[in-house]
């Protein structure tokens, strides 16, 4: 366990693995789950640790740390995302890898879960490095990959480009083969929608669960913590949807326009200067000062563990929907709790990622590709099942929505556990 502060009254706060182990506790004693099954469930099936190094353009060497952690395939081949970041550790990607499990047994996809990272900060990477880098790391794993066994995708710092390194890197040495990765730009096989598939997929639930409450998203107040891939386009989505952006912040910094930002213009200042800080019609926010803003919906879409004990109580939204995996501590979970705040959890919110995700390998092992309208018509009813299915289970058993949702993707993943004979 490590600590949030130095005082003596401090949140002791787990690890991101404990984090996910208690939620599954949470719910696995909901639906009075066998004890058998629990240390199955509970541990990774396979944790790859590599060592990851890289010709640097001064003539020198880095080696980078890189994991791959495969945490339940019951129900199907591995799936997840694979992230660049300074913070990144076995610890958060076992974590992460576990929510990956119980994201595609709630959405009721045909995968099980798995991460991976590499500790890097690939702000200080030349763009030949981040590609060596990246086919040295595909290289490393590829043994464990595969269109049936293990498909990576985008997560924080890995795009398009990353993919389609990872894709040519895997097709070098096991022959040409799309379906290995997700998230490819659309000239390599790559799905029109899935870019812009988990923002989208965030305000899809959003909206159905204010539709179960009689609400619209007509000027409904939201900000966004994080304008990269999931922030910008859920900004982009809840604009188009009627709701108002009143602040949005990336890594620089933060702005605030209680009548409204301009998402149009916030996409062109980030285009230019790789930040929205600076727009001129609205105010800058301090950081970390976007959470606590006066809005109606908070939507963290950047890192983990965001929200905890330190801001738990001057949170103002009346609803969090967690974009980011893991934003929030269980300290700051139960305060929301206690203070009526709904959080919509993360393995629900932005499970529209990987629904994309199975959209295109589909289409990829299928060689048929969709059109786009088809893509947002499905993913929609997926995320509204997936919605209305929560809050039922939520309602059912008098629990969070959180537990409700792990408790039905537990459900699902013992179900198969025990069918195949691992317990
Ligand atoms: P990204 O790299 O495209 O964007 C991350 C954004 O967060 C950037 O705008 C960055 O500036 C901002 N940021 C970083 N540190 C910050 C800080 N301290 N304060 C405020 N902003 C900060 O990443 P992404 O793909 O948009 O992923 C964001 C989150 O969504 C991650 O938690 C990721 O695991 C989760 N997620 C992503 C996908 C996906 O399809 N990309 C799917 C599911 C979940």
């Amino acid at each position: 366990m490590t600590s949030e502060s130095n005082d003596e009254n401090v949140e002791l706060v787990p690890r991101s693995d404990e984090i996910v182990t208690m939620y599954f506790r949470e719910a696995a004693e909901v639906i009075g789950l066998a004890d058998s099954m629990y240390e199955v469930l509970e541990t990774s099936y396979r944790e790859t640790d590599v060592q990851v190094p890289v010709h640097c353009d001064n003539g020198g060497l880095r080696v980078f740390r890189g994991y791959r952690v495969q945490h339940n395939g019951a129900r199907g081949p591995y799936k997840g995302g694979i992230r660049y970041h300074p913070a990144v550790d076995i610890s958060e990607v076992r974590a992460l890898a576990s929510l990956m499990t119980w994201k595609t047994a709630l959405l009721n996809l045909p995968f099980g879960g798995a991460k991976g990272g590499v500790n890097v900060d690939p702000s200080e990477l030349s763009l030949r490095e981040l590609e060596a880098l990246t086919r040295r790391f595909t290289q490393t794993i590829g043994h464990v990959l595969g269109p049936y066994r293990d498909i990576p995708a985008p997560d924080m710092n890995t795009n398009s480009q990353v993919m389609a390194w990872l894709m040519d890197a895997y097709s070098a040495r096991f022959g040409y083969t799309p379906s290995i990765v997700t998230g490819k730009p659309l000239s390599m096989g790559g799905a029109p929608g899935r870019e812009q598939a988990t923002g989208r997929g965030v305000v899809d639930v959003t909206q159905r669960a204010f539709e179960r409450v009689g609400r619209s998203l007509d000027g409904v107040r939201v900000a966004i913590q994080g304008f990269g891939n999931v922030g910008s386009w859920a900004a982009r989505e809840f604009a188009a949807r009627g709701a108002r952006i009143v602040a949005v912040s990336d890594v620089g910094g933060g702005i605030y326009n209680a009548d409204g930002i301009d998402i149009d213009a916030a996409l062109a200042a980030n285009a230019v200067t790789g930040s929205v800080v600076g727009l001129t019609e609205a105010d800058q926010l301090a950081p970390g000062a976007l959470l606590v803003c006066r809005c109606d919906v908070l939507v963290p879409a950047a890192l983990g563990e965001v929200l905890n004990r330190h801001n738990a109580e001057d949170i103002k939204a009346e609803w969090i929907i967690e974009a980011a995996n893991n934003p929030t501590t269980p300290i700051a979970d139960k305060i929301f709790n206690n203070r009526g705040i709904t959080v919509v959890p993360d393995v629900l919110a932005n499970g529209g990622g990987v629904t994309g995700s199975y959209f295109e390998w589909t289409q990829n092992i299928q060689q048929f590709t969709w059109e786009e309208e088809d893509f947002n018509t499905r993913l929609g009813k997926r995320m509204r099942t997936a919605t209305d299915e929560t809050f039922d289970a939520a309602a059912k058993y008098g629990v969070t929505p959180r537990v409700a949702a792990f408790a039905i993707a537990i459900e699902r993943v013992a179900t198969a556990a025990k069918l195949r004979g691992y317990v």
